[in-house]
């Protein structure tokens, strides 16, 4: 598997209150599957994208990622770890404002040292179909199309999984559905592992598996088959 949470928890301090974000979540993801994360605001969607990142750490349970125990690593290597196995998308973009497309892209294989870092780089802006904004500022692109660059970022890497926490918040439903549609793609046709949070059911229904959290528990998972046909998911 290429994820494995065995009984992982995270509560955070609200002054003298205790807020269980994640309880108990047990969970395994194979490679190229697309994991929609469904569940309404503060029930820890983006806590449990933040621990398979590691970017945050649970307080107990264990978190393996492409065969790293990831809860166990130090800042350092939690950083390195990132570098090497992890695509992110935001739901901001976080493009530099100053670099073109294409040095956006080529940013983190430059970081990395890699040779063919513009070719890599344009191949990944052709994937999103972006080749012919290349040489453009993020303030000339849409919200849509600075989506894409930002998803071509978080592929030109190769990365084990990319994660994604609610890419289409800020993009209206028309954007919202041709930038799934390319996640749809790249997962079905490159065998991509992607993993994003929602709360849109057009996300949902592109989707190979859906799960349910709730006040930080996992109350369902569903293969993409029957999420239409449940009644329980909203
Ligand atoms: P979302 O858009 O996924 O609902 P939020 O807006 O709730 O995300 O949170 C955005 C970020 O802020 C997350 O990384 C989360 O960990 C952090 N966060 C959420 N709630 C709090 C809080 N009460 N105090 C501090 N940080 C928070
Ligand atoms: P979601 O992404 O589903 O909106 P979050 O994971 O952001 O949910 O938050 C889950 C719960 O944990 C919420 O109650 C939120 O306020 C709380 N929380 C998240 N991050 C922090 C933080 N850094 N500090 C304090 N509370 C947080």
């Amino acid at each position: 598997m290429l994820v494995e949470l065995r009984n992982v928890s995270k509560r955070y301090a609200m002054g003298d209150i205790w807020v269980d974000a994640l309880k108990d979540i047990t969970l395994s993801l194979g490679k190229g599957e697309f994991l929609a994360v469904k569940g309404p605001s503060g029930s820890g969607k983006s806590t449990l994208l933040n621990i398979l990142s590691a970017l945050d750490q649970c307080d107990s349970g264990t978190v393996q990622v492409g065969g790293v125990n990831i809860g166990k690593l130090g800042e350092h290597k939690r950083s390195k770890f990132r570098n090497r196995h992890i695509g992110i998308v935001f739901q901001s973009f976080n493009l530099i404002p100053v670099l073109t497309a294409l040095e956006n892209v080529m940013y983190p294989l430059t970081l990395r040292g890699v040779k063919n870092a513009k070719a890599r780089a344009l191949q990944a802006l052709k994937d999103v179909g972006l080749e012919k904004q290349a040489g453009q500022r993020p303030t000339q692109l849409s919200g849509g199309q600075m989506q894409r660059v930002a998803i071509a970022r978080a592929i030109v890497t190769r990365p084990d999984i990319v994660l994604a926490d609610e890419p289409t918040a800020n993009l209206d439903s028309k954007t919202s559905e041709t930038i799934m549609a390319l996640i749809q793609k790249l997962n079905r046709e490159q065998g991509i592992t992607f993993v994003i949070s929602t709360h849109d059911d057009y996300v949902t229904s592109l989707a190979s598996r859906v799960i349910t959290i709730l006040d930080g528990e996992l109350v369902s998972d569903r293969l993409s088959g029957d999420v239409l046909a449940s009644g329980y998911d909203r």
